[in-house]
């Protein structure tokens, strides 16, 4: 992979169509980051096809450009079209081609350089430019990275802004993981500068729950949730028995795994969703945990050190008792 740095002279020149794509399920991240390098791109002169394998949560459809956003699963024709008569491609917010599902033939079949702006670890190697960094807090502060590195500062305006802090402030869990570092809070107050209102986007994103998804929370936590004291460790499992049970969709669960962690002495936490397809599982961990390591050993799956997701086929069932079997060998000492 060449260092993104030699993508600067050629985006210079205008005209270039340019595909941008994230991973399946996106999340604040996913979206933020991808809505802010169309805006840019479009501000640089370039025709910008921003494209979802699966849809845009409702959580984020007040996002400034988001009707843009193509959707591959409900129409994939455009989308295809597009990435056929491409001149470049970004991949932002995740590593590996299997992650935008669908998608993931046509990508792995595209002529035109894909570009990798990324910061989950151990990046596949099939991109041709772009830059991964694991300890960055987010992909928006990667995409503000690259839009300073750019020297193009100045283009930032009220709706990239908007954008970046979306994802900079889901992924950091509104500024309290420890990626959270100088740099971050500077970002932060840089996108002030440049026309950010901040407290609007902490309303949308997080205060936006109809009364069923906080009851769904509140009986989720009485009824479904697991502590092992001894093992450090919290479970949650969802059925889709649960969710019909309050008409609920998958973004609903958003969240969810955390809750575990605000119990002193826990430091690992797992959700165990089913889905009509396979069982999903989220692992998110405090301190010295590697829940990347776990996923991928155990889940299929990967992520980051402190954040990691993985699937299972055993059924439902069948992979509560697996994971289980597993947290009393492999668990936070
Ligand atoms: P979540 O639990 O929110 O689905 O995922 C947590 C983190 O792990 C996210 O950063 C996500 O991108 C990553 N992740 C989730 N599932 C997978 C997976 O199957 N493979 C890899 N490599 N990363 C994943
Ligand atoms: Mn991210």
């Amino acid at each position: 992979m060449k260092p993104i740095a030699e993508i600067i002279p050629l985006l210079r020149v205008p005209g270039k169509r340019i595909f941008i794509t994230t991973h399946h399920k996106p999340d604040g991240d996913a979206i933020g980051s991808m809505l802010a390098l169309y805006h840019y791109l479009v501000k640089k002169g370039h025709h910008v096809t921003p494209v979802a394998p699966s849809e845009v949560p409702s959580f984020l459809l007040w996002m400034p450009g988001v009707q843009q956003v193509l959707n591959y699963e409900a129409d994939p024709l455009p989308p295809q079209a597009a990435l056929r008569e491409a001149d470049l491609i970004f991949g932002l917010d995740f590593n590996d081609f299997g992650r935008v599902k669908l998608l993931t033939p046509y990508l792995t079949a595209a002529t035109a350089p894909r570009i990798l702006i990324d910061h989950h670890m151990y990046p596949a190697p099939v991109w041709d430019y772009g830059v991964s960094i694991p300890e960055k807090s987010s992909t928006c502060e990667m995409v503000y990275d690259f839009i300073r590195q750019s020297g193009d500062e100045d283009l930032i305006d009220k709706d990239i802004a908007a954008c970046l802090y979306t994802g900079v402030m889901t992924d950091t869990g509104s500024f309290r993981f420890p990626a959270t570092t100088p740099a971050v809070h500077e970002m932060a107050a840089g996108l002030m500068r440049h026309g950010l209102e901040a407290a609007p986007i902490h309303e949308a994103v997080f205060d936006s729950w109809s009364f069923n998804r906080m009851r769904f929370i509140g009986y989720m936590l009485i009824e479904r949730m697991e502590v092992f004291p001894q093992w450090h460790a919290g479970l949650i499992t969802v059925s889709r028995k649960d969710m019909q049970l309050f008409g609920l969709a998958t973004g609903d669960t958003e969240g969810l795994v955390n809750y575990p962690l605000s119990i002193t002495g826990i430091r690992f936490a797992t959700l165990i969703t089913e889905r009509s397809d396979e069982v999903r599982l989220s692992f998110r961990s405090k301190g010295d945990f590697d829940v990347n390591a776990f996923a991928r050993e155990y889940f299929s799956g990967g992520g980051h050190f402190n954040a990691s997701g993985g699937r299972s086929s055993a059924g439902f069932s069948g992979t509560i008792a697996r994971f289980k079997e597993i947290l009393s060998d492999i668990h936070p000492r």
